[in-house]
């Protein structure tokens, strides 16, 4: 059994602890995808994040394993350490070249959604003005398919994910989204979304923020919740996790360069009314607590195992290069 955690934020700083990876680890992670920028981060940021990340992994080769196969994952959970991919949440860092897929890719991005919450040249934000996969997004999604990567749809627009998903050849994600009809949020995923995940033989996977699940503490209850509530409407095999803790670290500047507004990317109009920092996430002991809260909701032991990693496993398995 493989606990694969679907999207975790440390600060993107290269210098950035990692001792709450190690918490993932010690809660029983085998597999975190780790985010190394977005849309708003400079491309210098991107490359200094990634240099440092990679640098940090290899420094502690009795913890982490940089996955870049499956055999990796499964290796590293045998022998207890934490197998990391790292993941891109916007396009912006492919400078509008499909070629730049397989470079990340080679660097260890595994997963790659194409817009932070606003358009850009290539698709649509969830919070702005829906216009579609665009014919440069056609062709980045293509590289995302030949380059291995995993398509992830969350922070996307609701057309122009489905459009995403129809032209995919590979199964797509949802890394870290919750389901709409359970929380009224723009971040969260209507039930047609969900079906349209479901259809390409992808994942979507429950997030662990507080205003997303629709609670102010959340816990594992709440995730399980929300899982359960994915699973009655398109089956079991397309549940996942992915919490999105975002590890704050005092004193660790990780603003992006240049005149960086946060209410553009969060606008107060799609209910961001507090900091962003202020958000609450469940704590990361809820790895430890899911098992009995998936049961909690009539799901088999077998059934948890897969919401806790066996679908994730699978789709990277079909997808990866
Ligand atoms: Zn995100």
């Amino acid at each position: 059994m493989i606990n694969w955690e679907a999207h975790a934020c440390l600060p993107l700083n290269g210098s950035a602890d990692f001792a709450p990876i190690e918490r993932l680890r010690a809660a029983g992670v085998n597999y975190a995808s780790i985010n190394v920028g977005m849309d708003m981060n400079p491309l210098p940021q991107v490359m200094t994040v990634i240099a440092g990340f990679r640098a940090t992994i290899a420094a502690h080769p009795d913890r982490y394993v940089l996955a870049s196969s499956i055999a990796d994952i499964e290796r590293g959970a045998a022998k207890g350490l934490l197998a990391i991919g790292f993941d891109l949440e916007g396009a912006m860092p492919l400078l509008e070249d499909p070629r730049m897929v397989a470079l990340y890719r080679d660097l260890g991005v595994r997963q790659i959604h194409l817009a932070y919450n606003r358009n850009n040249s290539v698709a649509d934000g969830c919070h702005d003005v829906e216009r579609g996969l665009t014919s440069l997004g056609r062709r980045i999604v293509a590289a995302v398919n030949d380059a291995g990567l995993l398509m992830d749809c969350s922070h996307t627009g609701r057309r122009c994910s489905l459009d995403i998903m129809a032209v995919s050849r590979k199964p797509v994600i949802f890394s870290h989204s919750n389901p709409q009809s359970l929380v009224d949020h723009g971040r969260n995923v209507t039930d047609e979304q969900i079906r349209a995940c479901a259809a390409t033989g992808g994942v979507v996977c429950v997030s662990g923020v507080s205003r997303f699940l629709g609670s102010d503490a959340p816990t594992a209850a709440d995730v399980a919740r929300h899982a359960a509530y994915i699973a009655g409407l398109v089956g079991i095999r397309h549940v996942g996790i992915g919490l999105d803790i975002s590890f704050d670290e005092p004193g660790l500047d990780d603003t992006p360069a240049g005149d960086f507004d946060p209410t553009f990317w969060w606008p107060r109009s799609a209910g961001y009314d507090r900091a962003i920092a202020r958000m609450a996430y469940t704590p990361i002991d809820t790895w430890r607590k899911l098992p009995a809260a998936l049961q909690d909701t009539g799901m088999s032991v077998d059934d948890a195992a897969l919401v806790m990693g066996g679908n994730m496993l699978r789709v990277a398995r079909e997808v990866w290069k």
